[in-house]
């Protein structure tokens, strides 16, 4: 692995990441660390793409003080925000030594739980900053609910097979007592979250605000879902102006796997987001133009879109959004605009887009993992194939799927915000991820020629 000087060998991100990982090990990057890479790196220069990868790794990873300056040299880096939860004590002796989320981290527990254990890491936590923020993180070593310090939240770390096991013996009972009380049990563990929180429906029952709702309906529409405002009963499509309060509800079968159960909430809390962006934007609107806003208010966009009060809220919203510079809303990046009218209007492509990408990003490095070794089946009709891409495709498959069956909509605004995303991801990933990438893309291409997620110049 160390190269002589005279071989002069590039060092790739694969080897960066071989150094981190091992440096890594006692919790924290120090001086000897970063002597060691120096030795590695040698007279090479580095490219982009390494550089990227410190970047990554300066940003997620705990490093000593003294560490650190050679590392934000290496990488080429003038001013770069760290995770403000590295190195914090989240139990006796036991630190926070590598984050799994952007540096802002999420705004609720629950994603930040969502994310940890879509991250694949070791002994996870969600670990709340001094802004109220939570960040999915790494431990030094294992922590338990009754050690972790205030603003810690664990995760049960049990082999994937003990949550298929309580899912098959829900699903074997036969009376609805026995049936609700392990399905509230395994959501409690995937999830993180008390029993207290989780609400098993009966089919036809109403999501409650502020559960998470697990829906034993096998015909529910999609995997997961958000319901919104006062209005439970719908999707997206049922956006109600004026009221922050949301209910998410998890489709129960996707709680047999438990990475599969964290992304399906990962998503919906991303809608949560939008959808706070969208309630945002209409009181703004609503100071602004209250005219227009009272025909958004009286529209109904499912059952009647091409109505008087769906014409004139939507024309009135966009003359007015797309040229405001002034508050909050006016701040707003342009595809941030275009998301928060797609919600406003009942056309959910934008909050889609951003909810599939940002999954995809979370999930996908522990999903090459999981398809170490296996060569990409090229039999596009075979099972095999078919499995293959199902795992490794994650989210951004999904995405694919669901616009070529019409479920989803276009992507309406954000094609040059994803495709930066995506590329900003491509460059901190090692070249075996990226050609893993490069499959999952190929696969998209020939299977969903005709989806938006198809046609991304990305990477
Ligand atoms: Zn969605």
């Amino acid at each position: 692995m160390l190269q002589g000087p005279s071989t002069m060998s590039k060092i790739t991100s694969a080897d960066l990441r071989k150094w981190e990982t091992s440096a890594l090990q006692d919790g924290v990057i120090q001086a000897a660390d970063v002597a060691d890479l120096k030795k590695l790196v040698g007279s090479d220069k580095l490219g982009a793409n390494e550089k990227a990868v410190l970047q990554d790794m300066l940003q997620h990873d705990r490093f000593d003080k003294g560490a650190k300056a050679t590392v934000v040299k290496l990488a080429g880096a003038t001013k770069l925000e760290s995770s403000p939860v590295l190195g914090k004590e989240v139990a006796k002796g036991v630190f926070v030594s590598k984050s799994h989320s952007p540096v802002e981290g999420h705004r609720t527990k629950e994603q930040a739980l969502a994310a940890a254990r879509m991250s694949g890491g070791e002994n996870l936590i969600a670990v709340e900053d001094k802004n109220g923020r939570w960040h999915a993180a790494s431990a030094t070593k294992p922590v338990s609910a009754k050690d972790a310090k205030r603003g810690v939240a664990t995760l049960h770390d049990c082999p994937p097979a003990a949550y298929k096991a309580v899912y098959d013996r829900a699903m074997a009972a036969t009376d609805w007592d026995t049936k609700k009380a392990e399905l509230t049990k395994l959501a409690a563990l995937t999830y993180g979250v008390p029993e207290s929180q989780i609400n098993v429906m009966k089919v036809g029952e109403q999501p409650k605000v502020g559960s998470i709702n697990v829906s034993v309906d096998s015909n529910m529409d999609g995997a997961g879902r958000i319901t919104s405002g006062c209005n439970c009963g719908g999707s997206h499509d049922n956006f109600k102006p004026g009221s922050n309060d949301y209910a998410i509800t998890v489709r129960a079968d996707q709680l047999a796997d438990p990475k599969k159960a964290a992304g399906v909430m990962f998503h919906e809390l991303s809608h949560a987001e939008d959808y706070r962006q969208a309630q945002m934007v209409f009181a703004e609107f609503k100071k602004a133009d209250p005219v227009g806003a009272a025909y958004l208010e009286k529209a109904d966009f499912k059952d009647d879109p091409k109505g008087p009060n769906a014409v004139n809220g939507e024309k009135a919203l966009q003359q007015w959004l797309h040229s405001t510079t002034k508050g909050p809303a006016g701040k707003l990046s342009s595809a941030d605009k275009w998301k928060a009218q797609g919600y406003l209007t009942g056309q959910g492509g934008a909050t889609e887009a951003n909810a599939y990408s940002r999954s995809f990003v979370q999930q996908f490095r522990d999903l090459v993992k999981q398809v170490e070794g296996q060569k990409a089946p090229t039999d596009k009709k075979s099972k095999e194939y078919l499995d293959f891409y199902d795992k490794l495709g994650g989210q951004l498959r999904t995405w694919a799927e669901a616009q070529k069956n019409g479920k989803v909509g276009p992507i309406n605004g954000q094609t040059a915000k994803i495709e930066k995303e995506l590329k900003a991801f491509y460059a901190t990933l090692t070249p075996d991820e990226q050609a893993r990438f490069k499959e999952v893309m190929t696969d998209i291409k020939a299977r969903y020629a005709t989806s938006d997620v198809a046609k991304l110049n990305a990477p």
